[in-house]
């Protein structure tokens, strides 16, 4: 047996373009080969439990990769499905005929579609990207004899007899020099670590060179101490993906502990998540996911989050924003959903009313977590508000339905150490400073305005963030007649004293001037309520923020009265 053909392509070569459409993300030929593999192991299975096959060979249903640097190749293997030479002709000479819609077609009664991976449509060519020849060895279930396909990249293929002797396939890749990085054992590793970790089945990756040595090494010594032959460590092979990852499982089966495992493993990261949600739901789509929320860092810059997507287990991007609400990229997570078109380009995905629903539902299942932590486990939640505040009022300045129910739940740190929400504040505040949320900006600069509202049983909110700027004009925005002051702006107002003796007043007037060299400066005296604190300068809240802002827009300098 022995056959030459030609591919049934419209385009001229396809594979330049292959080459250089996918060229900056080459490595991805290993997901679309080991997802072929699994989606193999995955037919055949079905077919057995459906008693349409049996499975004479009776070992594990695997799938390996084997690296062999000193002959240029990599070797994927399964023991799945395998394919005939009709099938080879159908599903691997007509480029772009997807087989897996024609066994979905067959089986669509009988199978769940999310068990099949294939739907990426890069697929099998990818390999192209970085192999000469590639050959394919393989032996279906139906017939018990291999077949060899093997095509050079060309346009043309040759198919003769294979030699492989049981059922499933052996895919070849002769490694072009280009992309002899992939003949790295450590870069291959990482590579499929990368797309494959969560697959379905189990995946192990082989250096062959390294067997080979192990092989040549002489026999063990006797070890002249306790004349015992030692024997050679035996290390039982381990496949690199979990196949059943925490998040495909229920939430009421996974453990604390097996979250903060998961969370540990998945993003190597050592410090413990604060908390988490656990996404779970089959209508209107299907979503399953963990979120974590990891212990920030002050500054909102330093926060580096990792959202993985994943598409029935199978890794596809990190961080795509058009599917994950912006404000929600700080977090860490996995998500898997079927259901995304993932073959259509990032622009596509903006403007897709699906893709909008996904995010919606992500930022509701976000805010409905934070609420009940608020109602059933509200010291924990006071406890956690430092570390979720800025990504919460992050939340809130990007996404207006993320802040319409989060609203009531917002908290503000006192200065008498307390957590309090915007109207729990207000209503201490009736009667001393109604309305008005006195704030600190920095704690150290401003510890005598502390000292002093201690001293008059008054209290002022922590805003320290580089957040809080924009926080403190989107909650003045949407509370209307609410006004957030600076602990050293217009207190007067809640602390004044006596009667001030308005001589002061015309002295200090002509002194400030003076010294600030302005003539139109405004300066009123106040005597306040305070044993402890002598005189301070009260700059107003309405005049400091113009400067700020003239001084954002580098008009500083231009004097404005005070
Ligand atoms: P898709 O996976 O989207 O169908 P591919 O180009 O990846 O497209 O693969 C084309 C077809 O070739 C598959 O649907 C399958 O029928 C067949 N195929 C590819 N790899 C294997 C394999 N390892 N075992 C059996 N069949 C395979
Ligand atoms: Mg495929």
């Amino acid at each position: 047996m022995s056959k030459q053909g030609n591919l049934s392509i419209h385009s001229e070569n396809i594979f330049p373009i292959i080459k250089k459409w996918l060229y900056s993300d080459h490595d991805i030929f290993t997901r679309e080969l080991i997802s072929n593999a699994c989606d193999a192991i995955l037919k055949f299975k079905k077919l057995c439990d459906l008693g349409e096959a049996t499975d004479t060979v009776g070992e594990p249903f695997k799938v390996t990769v084997t690296v062999n640097e000193k002959e240029k190749i990599l070797v994927f293997e399964d023991n799945g499905i395998g394919m005939t030479e009709e099938e080879i002709e159908k599903y691997i000479n007509q480029i772009a005929f997807s087989g897996a819609e024609d066994f979905l077609e067959k089986y669509k009664d009988k199978m769940d579609q999310d068990q099949i991976i294939g739907h990426f449509g890069l697929g099998f060519y990818s390999a192209f990207m970085v192999a000469g020849t590639i050959t394919i060895d393989t032996v279906s279930y139906q017939t018990g004899t291999a077949v060899k396909w093997t095509c050079d990249g060309g346009t043309t293929y040759s198919i003769s007899e294979g030699s492989r002797e049981t059922r499933g396939t052996t895919i070849t890749l002769h490694i072009t020099e280009e992309s002899k990085e992939f003949l790295n054992f450590y870069t291959l590793s990482q590579t499929i670590e990368k797309y494959c970790s969560f697959m379905p089945l189990p995946i192990y990756v082989v250096d062959a060179c390294r067997e080979e040595t192990a092989k040549d090494e002489p026999t063990p010594e006797v070890n002249e101490e306790d004349n015992e032959v030692k024997a050679p460590e035996v290390v039982e092979p381990k496949p690199i993906n979990d196949t059943h990852p925490l998040y495909t499982k229920q939430p009421n089966e996974c453990s604390v502990e097996e979250y903060k495992e998961f969370y540990r493993k998945t993003f190597m990261d050592f410090h413990e998540p604060l908390f988490w949600i656990h996404l779970n739901m089959d209508y209107p789509f299907r979503l399953k996911g963990i979120l974590y929320f990891p212990k920030l860092s002050h500054e909102l810059e330093t926060i580096e989050g990792r959202i993985k997507l994943y598409n029935n287990q199978v890794f596809v991007a990190e961080n795509i924003k058009e599917v994950i609400p912006e404000f929600l990229l700080l977090l860490k997570g996995v998500i898997d959903c079927p259901d995304l078109p993932l073959n259509v380009s990032r622009s596509l995905l903006q403007n897709d009313g699906f893709v909008k629903k996904i995010a919606d539902y992500i930022t509701k299942k976000v805010a409905d977590k934070l609420i009940s932590l608020y109602k059933k486990e509200n010291e924990d939640y006071k406890k956690f508000w430092d570390d979720i505040a800025p990504f919460i009022k992050y939340g809130c300045l990007r996404e207006s339905k993320f802040y319409d129910k989060m609203k009531d739940y917002l908290l503000f740190k006192t200065t008498d150490d307390t957590y309090v929400t915007l109207s729990e504040y207000l209503e201490t505040a009736k009667e001393t400073h109604e309305n008005k949320v006195f704030y600190v900006s920095n704690k150290d600069q401003q510890s005598q305005y502390i000292t002093l509202f201690k001293e008059n049983g008054l209290s002022a909110v922590y805003l320290e963030h580089s957040i809080d700027n924009p926080f403190i004009s989107h909650m003045e925005m949407h509370n209307q007649g609410v006004k957030f002051m600076r602990i050293d702006a217009d207190i007067a107002g809640a602390l004044k004293g006596e009667e001030a003796d308005k001589t002061h007043e015309e002295k200090l007037t002509g002194l400030f001037r003076k010294v600030l060299n302005n003539e139109q400066l405004k300066v009123s005296v106040e005597n306040l309520k305070s044993q402890s604190v002598p005189s301070m300068i009260l700059v107003s809240e309405e005049s400091r923020r113009m400067q700020e802002m003239m001084k954002m827009y580098g008009m500083a300098g231009m004097g404005m009265p005070m």
